[in-house]
């Protein structure tokens, strides 16, 4: 039996949707720009799915400034044609280097080059476009250093996969949105997939990243700023001028 989204004392507003989210956070104007993804900077500067793969894989466990930081460093090195054979052709330590800025250098340089090598020895980059999904995820979860989210974000952004990858700022949102309040990747995932059901996926995930970044703050949310507050379960819960009668007229429990 299919587990359901685990929220424990929330309460959603009535017009708390998927879509009306999507709507509020374009119309504010929130802006995925370019230089503040590396993937969308991988996708201007060589537009190649290793590239994508490999820009993926350098933003673990660091900001996205840090990250295109150390990928524009690489791919100079590389002198703009990040591909698997160019990688092995130079050899995991002599990557490293340029991967300084971004952190976990010596383990990211082994990632990618391990990405490399197993992508060429199961037929080259074109199988990053052209093999079944699913064989594709089997092959990519081998690779060390490649886990689901970051399997999910290449799917989403190259396979055009209706999935949601979750980060950090995912994990935080959905809690606060009484989506999901466990840090199981499948059950949030889940929970974002049916919150966005119809709409999107990609984009969503990409606006709720946008929205954590701006508004949704790990340490302090800035509701007061943040073009979701009237609908959004947290900021409702926590508005002081919200009256128990309110919530009785307004809310509707889970
Ligand atoms: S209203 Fe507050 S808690 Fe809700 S999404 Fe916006 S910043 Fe986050």
């Amino acid at each position: 039996m299919e587990e359901q989204a685990k929220t424990t004392g929330c309460v959603k507003p009535e017009g708390f949707t998927g879509r009306r989210v999507i709507q509020l956070l374009e119309k504010s104007g929130l802006e995925i720009r370019e230089d503040e993804f590396v993937s969308l900077t991988a996708r201007k500067l060589n537009g190649n799915p290793f590239a994508l793969l490999v820009a993926i894989i350098i933003s673990q466990n660091t900001t996205d400034k840090a990250a295109i930081k150390a990928y524009k460093r690489l791919n100079e090195m590389l002198g703009g044609r990040l591909t698997p054979e160019k990688i092995v052709e130079l050899g995991q330590e002599r990557i490293e280097e340029p991967l300084r800025p971004a952190g976990l250098s010596r383990q990211k340089a082994r990632w990618i080059y391990e990405a490399a090598r197993a992508i060429i020895d199961n037929g080259g980059e074109r199988i990053l476009t052209e093999k079944p999904p699913d064989e594709l995820r089997q092959i990519l979860l081998k690779i060390p250093g490649i886990g689901k989210k970051t399997v999910d974000v290449f799917m989403s952004q190259v396979r055009g996969e209706q999935v949601f990858a979750v980060d950090t700022h995912a994990r935080r949102i959905a809690k606060r949105w009484c989506l999901e309040d466990t840090n199981n990747y499948d059950r949030i995932s889940k929970a974002f997939s049916e919150f966005f059901k119809g709409e999107d996926l990609v984009k969503a995930h990409k606006l709720v990243i946008a929205l954590g970044r701006k508004w949704c703050i790990a340490r302090k949310p800035k509701c007061k700023e943040c073009p979701l507050r009237e609908i959004c379960p947290y900021a409702v819960q926590h508005s002081s001028s919200t009256t128990k009668q309110e919530k009785n007229i307004g809310l509707s429990r889970k």
